[in-house]
Formats: C-alpha cells, sequence, structure tokens
C-alpha cells in the first residue's frame, strides 16, 4: 500500500499582479477535487482527470473556459493523459466546442485503438463517446477577448495558465494530465506540448509523473516530460530530477517553463524558471492542499 499524492500546477508564466487569490483558490480547490478520489481508494488516473476538470472550469486558467485565442480568435485546445502501470495514454489536439478536452482524451485513452485524435475527427469521436459539445463562445472570456485584441500586433506568446496534474494512489498507480488552450495568438491548427505524450506529459509507475507547462516548441524539442523521467530514475531525488529538467529546457530547448513531478514513492517536486508557477500538493499528512505562492 503507498501513500497517495497529488500535486497540480496552473501554468508556468502565470501573472501574479492581477488577482493572486484567484489563482491559489484555482489550485487549491484542484487539488482538493483529485484529493476527494484518491483519499477515498480511487485511481490515479481518476484523480488527475478530476483536478484538470475542475482546472478546465476555472475561467483564470488557460484551458478549457478560459483558453487563449487563435490569431483568427478561436479557441482551440490540446490535452493528454496518461496511466503509468501499463504505459496507456489519450490525447487531442486544436479541438474546439468541447468544455472539458481532458475528458475526451481519457475516453482515447480508453479506446486503447488510438492515441492521439485532432481536429474534426476528434469532435466526431467526442460525439459518438457521449461527450456534448458546447458553444464555442462559451469558451471564451472577456479576460481572453481583450488580450487577443492586445496581442494582435505581436506573433504569438506563452501565456501561462495552462494546468496539470500528477498523482500516486495507494495502488501505487501513478498518472499525469495536461490541458491548454495553447499559446496566445498561436497559428490555428498548431499544436504544442501538451498534446504530446512523452513531451507535455508522461507517467510510469515505475519511475513516477510529470506534467509540463511553457514555451511548447522548447518543451518538444527536448521532450521534457520523458527527460524529466530519465533524470528521476538516475538519480532518485524528485527536486533535483524537476531541476535539472527545467535546466534543460532553458539551456537546450532555449525556452522557459516549468513542471510538477510525482515519484512511484509518492514524493513531490516541482521547478519553474518562469517568476511564477501556480502550483498545490495534497497528502495524508497535510490538513489542507499547501499552495506554496
Ligand atoms: N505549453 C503550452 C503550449 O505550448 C503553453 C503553456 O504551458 O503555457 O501549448
Amino acid at each position: 500500500m503507498r501513500v497517495p499524492t497529488i500535486i497540480v500546477h496552473g501554468g508556468a508564466g502565470a501573472d501574479l499582479s492581477d488577482a493572486p487569490d484567484e489563482l491559489r483558490h484555482g489550485v487549491r480547490a484542484a487539488a482538493q477535487a483529485g484529493w476527494q478520489v484518491l483519499a477515498s481508494g480511487g485511481s490515479a488516473l481518476d484523480a488527475v482527470e478530476s483536478a484538470v476538470r475542475s482546472l478546465e472550469d476555472h475561467p483564470r486558467f488557460n484551458a478549457g473556459r478560459g483558453s487563449v485565442l487563435t490569431v483568427d480568435g478561436t479557441v482551440e485546445m490540446d490535452a493528454s493523459i496518461m496511466e503509468g502501470d501499463r504505459l496507456e495514454c489519450g490525447a487531442v489536439a486544436a479541438v474546439t466546442r468541447i468544455a472539458n478536452p481532458i475528458t475526451l482524451a481519457r475516453r482515447v485513452l480508453e479506446s486503447r485503438r488510438h492515441v492521439l485524435l485532432v481536429g474534426p475527427g476528434a469532435i466526431q469521436f467526442a460525439r459518438s463517446s457521449g461527450i456534448a459539445e458546447c458553444a464555442a463562445e462559451s469558451l471564451v472570456t472577456d479576460r481572453q477577448r481583450r488580450r487577443h485584441a492586445q496581442l494582435a500586433a505581436r506573433s504569438s506568446a506563452a501565456d501561462g495558465g495552462t494546468v496539470g496534474a500528477v498523482a500516486l494512489d495507494r495502488h501505487g498507480t501513478v498518472a499525469a494530465a495536461t490541458s491548454t488552450g495553447g499559446t496566445a495568438g498561436k497559428h490555428s491548427g498548431r499544436v504544442g506540448d501538451s498534446a504530446l505524450i512523452g513531451s507535455g506529459t508522461y507517467a510510469d509507475s515505475s519511475i513516477g509523473g510529470v506534467s509540463c507547462t511553457g514555451d511548447g516548441e522548447a518543451i518538444v524539442r527536448v521532450v521534457l516530460g520523458s527527460r524529466a523521467l530519465h533524470y528521476l530514475k538516475e538519480a532518485d531525488n524528485p527536486d533535483y530530477a524537476a531541476k535539472v529538467a527545467v535546466d534543460l529546457l532553458v539551456e537546450e530547448g532555449r525556452g522557459q517553463g516549468g513542471l510538477i513531478l510525482v515519484d512511484w514513492r509518492g514524493r513531490a517536486a516541482y521547478a519553474h524558471s518562469t517568476p511564477l508557477m501556480p502550483v498545490a500538493i495534497m497528502s495524508p499528512t497535510l490538513a489542507e492542499p499547501r499552495v506554496p505562492f
């Protein structure tokens, strides 16, 4: 029997000058949602899905409702989820009109047929798996509309606010999940690390799990999720592995960002090169989620 743990993030590059309590409250509620699942004996996969759904529903984060807009002013979201016992994974990219892309990614995982579905095909799959479409407008917040207007002159920018969760359950299964609207002002059809198993998300129950955030192109360049778990396996030290992985992102990937980790023993860690990455951690020794920012 393992000691369950969950860690969630609300994106590298988040801006504390603007309503920091909203960010704290958002990640705390997500950790609690995931923890409820773990504490009642539920699976790590259910826990990370539930934590990420809570952040997708929160308009302050760049995932689900509140996603950043493409250069054309539309929402296109990426998400991925992985269970580390059998390396089962599912992901969706460039999806529209879905309130909780992480649940759609979970359905792809459960299909056991494909790993990644994109665009209209992913929406067709959502329909056939009973996931209702929402109105495209319902995902767009005034905050992102304003940001889009300001950004019109620039090409694209990582906005922070991407969300992710990594958990270990009492049976020793590790799972990880990531969801995002991508980078503000991105080209339509652009897919980032958050949809890519091995880059934005990875889990192997014999090592641990990871969810990344930041400059997606840089994260893909160094296959950050998989490299972070490689460091974790070598060093058996989650804090060190998180830090070295972020150094790799900055030095070889030539980008900024951060990541959260849980190892197979339930030790959680995080690191970021950006000034802020909202994080919340919950485990049985804590009365309520620790929110270290
Ligand atoms: N990594 C995400 C992407 O590139 C953005 C972020 O984490 O802020 O799509």
